[in-house]
């Protein structure tokens, strides 16, 4: 999943998602109830209709935000009174606010309310974040279906939009129905992540499942580790979604480890920053060794900028400040694991993920991204 925090991935189009390919995006509740509002984003028929995207969307619950604002919060039972990082105004979420922040937003899969912890916490806070967490799934679950029963329906005070350009499919009503993702805490301790992922499926059945709480600062290690005993404990025919994660090895890690879903702000912000994924490994695009080089970013992409522009053009854009080269290097980057998630599932269809991975990932490290110029 492209991620779209503030109802936009940075730089690009929806236009420009559709001819990626980018089959779901992200946006996320926090910043998006302290800004635009979630309740003028409902008024607008939902995200789908307020950004102009008619493919599926995501919203993350807005724990990992509310709990990263170190400081600025307290945490009780009843859920987190926080300050806003825009205006210092106070706001609290619990678990059922959040289930209405993500009810006006309408994305098609929502988040659980969690309490997230850093990745290096002791199994003693682990413990009790992952129990919380579990205890807030069960009132998510309720209010969600309190507003499903119909509940305080949304009232519209603006007449529905147009349709958007290109729509080739109805865009979902406001009230449609959303799949709620839990999400499997429990930090790097592996007794705690066995009893979450029991105890959540326990509680219920979900058609998918949030591992949250990795790629925090723990050692890779610690999350491969972890995300082998999360697979043998969730149900196989559901997907599984590492949340925040990641780079391109980490995605053919993660899938080897049975996960389907991924999302991270790297290829955008990456991007944006000049450095480019390629089938080699990282590349800078702002060193001098690219000033007069002819190559494509990376030979083997066909995205809109490895067909049209060269090296020595970006990195001109980039020395040059121009909005053209973060636009250029963003779509490349999200085009790049777009067509890798591609690649690994026409290998798995085939039965011959293993040899596939192994060989990439090899590819991948083979080239030690040299020191920045
Ligand atoms: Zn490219």
């Amino acid at each position: 999943m492209a991620v779209g925090t503030q109802a936009t991935v940075k730089s690009l189009d929806p236009v420009d998602l559709r001819e990626i390919g980018a089959p779901m995006i992200l946006g996320n509740a926090y910043h998006l109830h302290l800004r635009p509002g979630d309740e003028l984003i409902r008024d607008f028929g939902g995200l789908h209709s307020f950004m102009g995207w008619d493919g599926p969307i995501l919203t993350d619950s807005g724990g990992f935000q509310v709990f990263s604002l170190e400081g600025l919060r307290t945490v009780e039972e009843s859920g987190v009174e926080f300050r806003s990082h825009i205006d210092g105004s106070k706001h609290v979420f619990t678990p059922e606010s959040v289930m209405q922040i993500e009810r006006n937003l309408g994305a098609d899969v929502i988040m659980q309310f969690d309490h997230v912890i850093p990745g290096q916490s002791d199994e003693a806070a682990a413990r009790d974040a992952s129990e919380r967490s579990i205890r807030w799934l069960a009132r998510c679950v309720a209010e969600l279906e309190r507003l499903r029963a119909g509940g305080p329906p949304p009232t519209t005070t603006l007449p529905p939009p147009a349709p958007l350009p290109g729509t080739t499919f109805p865009l979902p009503a406001p009230n449609h129905p959303q799949a709620l993702f839990p999400i499997v805490q429990g930090g790097i301790h592996p007794a705690l992540r066995r009893d979450a992922a029991r105890a959540i499926q326990d509680s219920g059945s979900f058609s998918g499942y949030g591992i949250g709480g990795l790629s925090v600062g723990e050692a890779k290690p610690d999350m491969y580790n972890i995300l082998e005993i999360v697979d043998a404990e969730l149900p196989r025919d559901r997907p599984r979604y590492l949340m925040g994660v990641g780079f391109p090895e980490d995605l053919v890690e993660g899938v080897l480890r049975g996960v389907d879903l991924f999302d991270c702000v790297a290829p955008t912000r990456m991007g944006r920053n000049g450095t480019a994924f390629t089938r080699d490994g990282r590349l800078n695009i702002k060193r001098a060794e690219f000033r007069a080089d002819r190559r494509p970013i990376d030979a083997e992409c066909d995205c809109a900028c490895c067909t049209r522009y060269s090296r020595a053009y970006v990195r001109h854009l980039f020395l040059a400040d121009e909005i053209h080269g973060l636009r250029l290097l963003s779509l490349h980057n999200v085009h790049f694991l777009v067509s890798l998630m591609r690649d690994a599932r026409a290998s798995l269809l085939r039965g011959t993920f293993d040899g596939w991975s192994d060989a990439w990932l090899q590819r991948y490290h083979s080239r030690t991204e040299p020191a920045p110029a």
